[in-house]
């Protein structure tokens, strides 16, 4: 789960980090007011999308010179012009694709006097097991691009879980940075509140985009984006609350609501299959036959016919889907039960599009039978292949 700039400051100021004062605004008139509320002279506006690359992002709406979606303004008048420009617009980004966000939201911080830009992330490295934090001195900019080109100024730390943090950690932080002195210190501490923050609120990645180095000599959080294990929500409620649906992709916000864990993809044949393992072999058996699967869909192991329905209409709720193939092992769950489940669904849907289904496990003939006599036309299939090459041939032929 992702959230906003705004909530990922606010949760890294409780754990003492430096952060610019800012207000959110969901109209010009409280963008207004937030600019009200700062220090001044030097404002910035920043829309408040789930995606990166805002600052040189361009507004659908406006022309080719417009601004951005991170914009300085030096008076609160220059705020307003800013936000009424800003608002209900299309901001499109290198991560936003085409489309663009609809920028409901913005930012509006306290300007700050940048020395230096730093870049420096956490997240959890598979390869190691361990929470890694990479470090470089070419902050600001597309980091992928540092990666890609001058790699060597990339530095990867990666932190024991059996120790924890140790200052030997920190040093490594502020001797990448190329920091000295009071800012050294600044950068060790930091990299310490940022790993306990990470450790407690159970993040999978915390991306701080530029870290700057003030003129003043301070050290500062400037941007950051913040993503959290999923499985892990339970136990912070206050992060749950921080999720905004609007900026997610709809059908996967429908079927989080119903514990289907569902994942749009590109292809045209839409799988309901019980089981993560059960439901990548049925992606890579489409594949096997030359079709590619329209998502990822795992109703669970206790699939009933309320999951059923909502899954049915959550795969043809997709315009992109040409046929579904349906891949359940009754295991606790019988096959007759998840038989009557998917009658029902079918007929409560209106199926207008080629339906192949595969049962296999306990009280599997009953379940044959529920489905051969319902009068649907569902094709029934014997085996994992044989239920592939049914579906594949019934999309193509349709075509
Ligand atoms: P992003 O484009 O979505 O990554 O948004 P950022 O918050 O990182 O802002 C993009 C760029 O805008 C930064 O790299 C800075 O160069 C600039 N910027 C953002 N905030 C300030 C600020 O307070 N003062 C100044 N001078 N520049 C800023
Ligand atoms: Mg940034």
């Amino acid at each position: 789960m992702n959230i906003h700039e705004y909530q990922a400051k606010e949760l890294l100021a409780k754990f003492g980090i430096s952060v610019p004062a800012g207000h959110p605004a969901t109209s010009v008139e409280q963008a207004v007011a937030a600019a009200g509320k700062l220090p001044g002279p030097l404002y910035v506006v920043k829309a408040q999308i789930h995606a990166g690359g805002r600052g040189k992002g361009k507004f659908k709406e406006l022309g080719a010179d417009a601004k951005g979606g991170v914009r300085l303004a030096d008076s609160a008048a220059a705020v307003q012009d800013h936000a009424k420009e800003m608002l209900g617009n299309t901001l499109v980004t290198i991560q936003t694709g085409d489309a663009g966000k609809q920028v409901n939201r913005l930012y509006v911080t306290d300007g700050v006097d940048i020395a230096e830009e730093y870049y420096l992330a956490l997240l959890v490295d598979r390869a190691t097991g361990r929470i890694a934090m990479i470090v470089s001195t070419e902050g600001g900019m597309s980091i992928e691009d540092v990666a890609h080109e001058t790699p060597e100024k990339i530095t990867t730390i990666t932190i024991d879980p059996a120790t924890g943090f140790m200052p030997h950690h920190g040093r490594s932080v502020a001797f990448a940075l190329k920091l000295k002195g009071d800012l050294a210190k600044a950068a060790q501490k930091l990299a310490r509140q940022l790993y306990e923050a990470f450790v407690a609120l159970d993040c999978a990645m915390l991306e701080i985009n530029p870290l700057v180095e003030t003129k003043d000599g301070g050290l500062l959080v400037l941007d950051t984006k913040m993503s959290f294990d999923t499985n892990a929500l339970f136990r912070h409620p206050d992060v749950e609350a921080m999720r905004d649906e609007t900026e997610e992709d709809p059908m996967e916000v429908e079927a989080s609501k119903h514990d289907l864990a569902y994942i749009k993809l590109d292809g045209d044949i839409g799988c309901m299959v019980n089981g993560a393992g059960l439901a990548m072999a049925t992606m890579d058996i489409i594949k096997l036959n030359g079709a590619f699967p329209a998502n990822f869909l795992d109703v669970g192991g206790g699939a009933n016919r309320e999951k059923v329905t909502a899954a049915f209409k959550i795969i043809l709720s997709d315009p992109a889907v040409k046929g579904i193939l349906v891949n359940i092992f009754g295991g606790i769950m019988r096959c007759d039960t998840i038989a009557e489940g998917i009658v029902a669904a079918a007929r409560e849907v209106d199926l207008d599009v080629p339906l192949v289904v595969r049962l296999e496990g306990t009280k599997v003939q009953e379940g044959k039978d529920i489905l051969a006599n319902s009068g649907l036309p569902i094709i029934p299939a014997e085996d994992l292949g044989d239920a592939a090459q049914k579906i594949v041939a019934e999309v193509k032929q349709a075509a």
